[in-house]
């Protein structure tokens, strides 16, 4: 591994080794660029990875304080843990199930699909579909993702075969195992899944694409990473020009340092991405970087969510089989006949048995409460995955009577519902129970909006630089060496399942940063 002078100001800084941030890490030092990464989590592996769920969630999740508003469920039912994401070497895609679909291509042009509808912040991608497909190959082939390329699909697992029974007694059509991001054979050194459930916690196989031992070690083999753990970038600063020029971390001795840059990064996760900016405000930028348009933080996107579950006579046993391999993908069309734009996918779920009380069923004891879990067995599992819309005011802000533990404001995230979304839950889940009630489920149960897991659009790409942050590449209007590599870019969250999109948009930008840096504009 690389060791970077904190003096050196040639090197890339990027924050977060997630998704992004350690995609992007591996494309650049692939290319000759010598990287700084920068992450606040430790390092785990698969020999590390606890299998008890409470401990794994410990181990991995970003437990810092945050503090929410808004009059969406997930302010009412987790006010202490309103999104969901990891601090770890790897970010989540440690935790993450893996489904990995692509964008539609009218889920790009929103605004001119939808229309102008009120309260709403819509806007079109300022790049086509068929500019991002030819990445979306090239991240298929990396991630080994099902159904593409030659990589077979999984197998049904009993809560698939339950999910495609309910499907095609309504009448679906594009029903199966997914795109997942799951080796279904072994693939890039990394070995096959076994079907043992319990994604989140980390797969012990490495079947399950994580940057954590794919990207990361082989930017390490290229002697130009210098990856430095357990690191909390606190603020970006800047010249009299305005070009970004060192990142101010605290360091695992809880000493601040100051790492000197030609060119930053930002890949958070869009919670954080978007409080950094916010945080790295200065007289030449008073209300943060890269936030002349007034856009940093706003357009907050989380995806609609929420799980369904029908109970049975037999049991089911949902929870063998990787935890997400099955999808009905029929709703994922914008059809204004049903009441709401844009669409949304019905995806198999299924809980490990202390989280399922805690995130995946209303809250109340009692008699009843304990049925559904004396019922555990004969459980099966859907969650719904659909476009919300972008809303100036759901945003993130920066929460000045809350501190975390470098004396920083945490960040507090507002969601009001627009009632597209809420349309938009009402119909899965009414088609949802439908498909368990027509095999012969003797309950459906619905659970509440869970934390937000998909953190998206709070520092979007954009056409116009008053509509949003960065342009096409994701490098910001108002800072030339400054480059957002999240899901933060995502100028609309569409019905799929980000992360795919994300390391698509991260390829992209990585070829764009070598070329400008060549051509010396960075
Ligand atoms: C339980 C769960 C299941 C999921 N399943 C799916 C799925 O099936 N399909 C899908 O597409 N997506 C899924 N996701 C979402 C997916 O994991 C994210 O979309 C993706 O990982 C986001 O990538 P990212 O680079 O934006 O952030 P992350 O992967 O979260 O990485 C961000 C990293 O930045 C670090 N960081 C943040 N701030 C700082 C700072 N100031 N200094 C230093 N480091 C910092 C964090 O510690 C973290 O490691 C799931 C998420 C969860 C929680
Ligand atoms: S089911 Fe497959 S992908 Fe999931 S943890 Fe087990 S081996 Fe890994």
């Amino acid at each position: 591994m690389a060791k970077i002078d904190l003096k050196d100001d040639s090197a890339v800084v990027v924050v977060g080794s997630g998704a992004g941030g350690g995609t992007l890490a591996h494309e650049l030092t692939r290319r000759g660029a010598k990287v700084v990464l920068i992450e606040a989590g430790k390092r785990q592996s698969v020999d590390t990875f606890s299998q008890i769920p409470g401990e794994a969630f410990g181990q991995l999740t970003w437990l810092d304080t945050r503090t929410q508003s808004g009059n969406w469920g997930v302010a009412r039912d987790f006010p202490a843990l309103p999104v969901w994401h990891c601090k770890t070497v790897g970010g989540t895609t440690v935790h993450w199930t893996a489904s990995a679909p692509r964008l539609q291509p009218w889920e790009l042009r929103a605004r001119t699909t939808y229309g102008n509808i009120a309260d709403t912040s819509l806007i079109d991608w300022p790049l086509s579909y068929e500019e991002l497909e030819k990445y979306y190959i090239v991240a298929e082939h990396r991630m080994g993702v099902t159904r593409r390329n030659d990589m077979p699909g999984l197998p049904a697992s009993n809560n698939f075969k339950v999910m495609y029974a309910g499907a095609k007694k309504l009448g679906y059509k594009q029903v199966h195992t997914g795109h997942m991001a799951i080796n279904s054979r072994s693939y890039d050194g990394r070995a096959f899944c076994i079907q043992q459930g319990f994604c989140i916690q980390g797969c012990k196989m490495g079947a399950k694409w994580s940057t954590l031992y794919t990207e990361i070690p082989d930017a390490e083999a290229t002697g130009n990473l210098d990856l430095r753990i357990e690191s909390t970038a606190t603020r970006i600063e800047h010249g009299s020009d305005g070009r970004v020029t060192a990142l101010i971390y605290g360091d695992s001795q809880g000493q601040e340092q100051r790492q000197m840059a030609r060119v930053v990064c930002v890949a958070g996760n869009a919670i954080e991405t978007a409080r950094l900016l916010l945080l790295s405000a200065s007289s030449k930028f008073p209300h943060g970087l890269a936030n002349s348009s007034d856009q940093v933080g706003r357009n907050y996107c989380h995806q609609i969510t929420g799980f369904v579950w029908g109970i049975f006579d037999k049991p089911i046993y949902s929870w063998r089989g990787a935890t997400l391999a099955g999808v009905v993908e029929d709703e994922a069309i914008n059809n204004p006949r049903r009441g709401f734009a844009g669409g949304y996918r019905i995806e198999l779920v299924t809980l490990d048995l202390p989280t399922l009380p805690l995130v995946g069923l209303p809250y109340g004891w009692g008699r009843d409460f304990a049925w559904v879990m004396e019922n555990y067995r004969n459980l099966a599992g859907m969650f719904i995955n659909g476009e919300d819309l972008p809303r100036p005011g759901n945003r993130i802000t920066l929460n000045s009577d809350v501190k975390d533990a470098f004396g920083l404001p945490v960040a507090n995230i507002h969601v009001d519902e627009h009632p597209n979304d809420q349309a938009i839950r009402k119909h899965a889940q009414g088609q949802m129970s439908w498909m368990y009630e027509a095999i012969g489920a003797k309950r459906v149960v619905l659970g509440p909006t869970p934390p937000a897991t998909h953190n998206l659009c709070t520092a979007r790409m954009s056409a116009d630089p008053r509509d949003g942050v960065t342009n096409a590449w994701g490098q910001a209007h108002d800072i030339k060496n400054l480059f957002i590599s999240d899901g933060s870019v995502l100028p609309t969250s569409g019905s799929a399942n980000p992360t795919l999109t994300i390391v698509a948009l991260v390829l992209r930008q990585a070829e764009y940063i070598s070329q400008q840096m060549k051509a010396g504009v960075v």
